[in-house]
């Protein structure tokens, strides 16, 4: 059966996501998923490539599919190349602020945690972006804990001016917002907003996430569409690997994705694959679900051959070897030299970092195994004329 045709267009996305029941009691899943056979996953491999059904990525996701890896890299390298060129957009990270008044049992920056937390002013974290910018980077992404008394919408406007003439794309991955908050982000130059659910499933989600806003799941969920509504160029979406298991969260988190998808196709989806790193006051122990490299390159296969036109992000969480593999095969999108903590570039022994960075590599070495695999290290962001000019058309009606 194709799922899909169950789905009533006009239904929520927690609806959607209960009447699948991907949010609560997941366990028909696990079924599903042992008894996906070789005959499935080939029947995914034969479809479009780059198009999504639940029934397709189920297969894809199974235990079943781990003997057709090969087979899906070479074609998630060729549906990649075919859609976004050999061009691999670098980017890094600014942390703002390590003040937090969440609980997340995962996070370093836990309020619980005793260290010595940081902020930057604008003028610190103009200072942090223009190391990043002497470097080369012209793709941005501003980072903070919630501490929204410190980081205002003023102050993230008042920054974004600050860095528009020397970054063509300035992105955030920050607490939750509004739609008119999105909307007056967007209006002073930041084009893209990431924001994980971290897990889809309610009672983990409740379990790791003991006080302070971020414990409202559904607050949480809804984020993404007030990103769409206000008109964000991209939508970054993820789940906190090693919280639940990775094989559901997919299924969950690609149905979040199309149903923005269908709603927003002004903005692009993209996916990031944040797996769980050792941190302050979080040892990996403690986490039930790691996944194997094996695991996260299946998933990140999965959901390419799925969504042809998905932006695919990979940090530097994880380690150079792993990274430089699957640069070939799906990303569009990765960071380098990244520093974890508030002022981390220009003392980058001063504070505690939200986790442990797994590849140390500088910024040129890892555009320079870009190059040696046959891609161009993009520091530019080049789409950004052609998206103003869309926008401006849809503004005016046009
Ligand atoms: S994950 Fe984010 S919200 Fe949660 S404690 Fe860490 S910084 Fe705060």
């Amino acid at each position: 059966m194709n799922q899909r045709s169950t789905i009533n267009d006009q239904q929520s996305i927690d609806s959607i996501l209960a009447s699948l029941r991907l949010d609560a009691d997941r366990r028909c899943w696990d079924e599903r998923l042992r008894e996906a056979t070789s005959h499935d996953v080939e029947a995914a491999l034969a479809s479009r490539p780059g198009s999504y059904s639940l029934t397709k990525l189920l297969a894809l996701v199974s235990p079943a599919a781990e003997e057709y890896l090969e087979q899906m890299a070479v074609l998630s390298r060729r549906l990649t190349i075919q859609r976004f060129g050999r061009a691999m957009r670098l980017y890094a990270p600014v942390y703002l602020s390590s003040h937090c008044v969440n609980r997340c049992q995962y996070c370093g920056f836990n309020r619980d945690n005793t260290f010595a937390r940081a902020r930057l002013s604008v003028d610190e974290a103009v200072a942090e972006a223009e190391i990043l910018a002497s470097e080369g980077y012209r793709d941005i992404l501003l980072v903070s804990s919630e501490d929204r008394a410190f980081i205002t919408i003023a102050y993230l406007t008042e920054l974004a001016r600050r860095l528009q003439d020397k970054f063509s794309f300035i992105s955030i991955e920050i607490f939750q917002m509004s739609a008119p908050e999105y909307e007056q982000l967007c209006a002073a130059g930041i084009q893209g907003v990431t924001l994980y659910q971290e897990t889809y499933d309610r009672a983990t989600y409740a379990r790791y996430h003991l006080g302070g806003p971020k414990a409202d799941y559904d607050t949480r969920l809804r984020a993404p569409q007030d990103m769409g509504q206000a008109g964000m160029r991209e939508i970054g979406l993820g789940v906190l690997l090693g919280l639940a298991d990775w094989r559901v969260e997919t299924l969950a988190l690609a149905e979040h994705a199309s149903y923005l998808m269908r709603r927003y196709w002004q903005s692009r989806v993209s996916f990031s694959f944040p797996r769980l790193r050792p941190a302050c006051g979080a040892p990996p122990t403690e986490f039930p679900h790691l996944l194997t490299d094996k695991n996260l390159v299946q998933m990140m296969l999965a959901l390419r051959l799925c969504f042809a036109d998905a932006g695919i992000v990979l940090s530097t969480r994880e380690p150079a070897r792993l990274r430089d593999h699957l640069m070939g095969l799906a990303v569009t999108r990765i960071s380098a030299g990244s520093r974890t903590s508030p002022g981390g570039y220009t003392n980058p022994d001063a504070n505690t970092g939200q986790f442990e960075v797994n590849d140390h590599r500088s910024p040129s070495e890892v555009a320079a195994v870009i190059r040696a695999q046959g891609f161009d290290p993009v520091w530019k962001d080049w789409d950004r004329a052609l998206w103003a000019g869309q926008k401006a058309g849809l503004d005016t009606g046009l």
